[in-house]
């Protein structure tokens, strides 16, 4: 089958795989028909080191089930299914509390160890746990908002949570890529009475604005810090969603934090040890966060995308085959697409 493969930084390949197939008898076998490329997928495109082993890319999908293992009970061929870009089981003890991402059996997709889903067919372990069948036909108009469930609309909203978002907080989007913008989608849907969209590029500004944030910063460093305090009465937001992960990004997210605020952080982090700790500790910054459990927050979010309440399929900018992969990788890193689509 075809597949993305990464060999390096910026060396991204669509090229010939063995065929996905059933290993483990809790495994599911499922033909991609949407899958997307993801700004995680950005850090190893930038920064995979040489000597590291090549990996077949992708954590986002939609598909339809083409085979099941004998220990799967609740998919059936020819299920239009979700997959989290985590697997997990959904038994064991963090799966129950809403964890999925520290399930016991759990991993990821897009690694060494699991081949992604920018590909023709993907294996997906624990599928029971894993999978979530989507009530639509497989042409459904909803279906770019449903694949955001696969990830970026529940990190969104993981980060908002995280950030203890509630109804009448004032709240701060740090990141302006796909994750931001479903996190204002999130902030907005949990009530949040002040949502400041931190960026600078006009067409991620613009839905940011469409999908409820009230204010716009641009600044950057120092200058972003006292925009924000001056926003919100001199003494910063109660919620911080930081969906960057630098260091820069979260000093500015503490800056920004009132006292007693709370940052919650999605952006994979790029720094050894969190930065800012004294102006956290002297204010009471709580810092949360996390990589997203999305699984437990798909029945949550799946209501309000069958029912058109939200609309985060619109981050998606361009829709590309399987073999534009390499060029879809490139827009997205050279920030020409929000979010890319691909239709293998
Ligand atoms: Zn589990």
């Amino acid at each position: 089958m075809r597949a993305t493969v990464l060999h390096g930084a910026g060396d991204v390949r669509v090229e010939n795989v063995p065929d996905a197939r059933l290993i483990e008898p809790t495994d599911a076998l499922v033909t991609v028909s949407r899958a997307c490329i993801c700004g995680s997928d950005l850090w190893p495109y930038k920064l995979m080191k040489p000597g590291e082993p090549p990996r077949c890319m992708g954590h986002e999908a939609i598909g339809n089930v083409e085979a099941v293992g004998s220990g799967v009970s609740t998919l059936k061929v020819g299920d239009v299914v979700v997959m989290p870009f985590a697997y997990s089981d959904g038994t064991c003890a963090f799966c129950h509390e809403g964890l999925h991402t520290s399930c016991v059996h759990g991993g990821f997709f897009g690694t060494v160890e699991l081949p992604g889903a920018q590909a023709e067919a993907v294996r997906i372990p624990q599928a029971d746990g894993t999978l979530v069948v989507l009530p639509v036909r497989a042409d459904d108009a909803l279906m770019a908002s449903l694949l955001t469930l696969s990830d970026v609309m529940g990190t969104g909203h993981h980060a908002a949570r995280a950030a203890k978002v509630g109804r009448g907080k004032t709240v701060a989007v740090l990141g302006d890529g796909a994750v931001g913008l479903c996190a204002v989608i999130a902030a907005r849907r949990l009530g949040a009475e002040q949502i400041i969209m931190m960026g600078r590029h006009p067409d991620r500004i613009a839905l940011a604005k469409q999908f409820g944030a009230t204010d716009v910063v641009s600044e950057r460093g120092e200058e972003a810090v006292a925009r924000v305090r001056a926003l919100t009465g001199g003494f910063g937001v109660h919620s911080v969603i930081e969906c960057v992960g630098t260091d820069q990004a979260m000093r500015t997210a503490i800056g920004i934090a009132r006292p007693g605020g709370t940052v919650g952080r999605v952006g994979v982090p790029h720094y050894e040890a969190i930065p800012g700790s004294e102006p956290a500790f002297y204010n009471n910054v709580t810092i949360s966060g996390g990589p997203a459990p999305v699984r437990a927050y798909i029945e949550e979010l799946l209501p309000d995308v069958l029912e058109g309440k939200i609309e985060p399929g619109r981050v998606f900018d361009r829709v590309i085959s399987l073999d534009q992969v390499p060029d879809g990788y490139r827009a997205m890193n050279a920030r020409e697409a929000i979010k890319v689509m691909v239709k293998p």
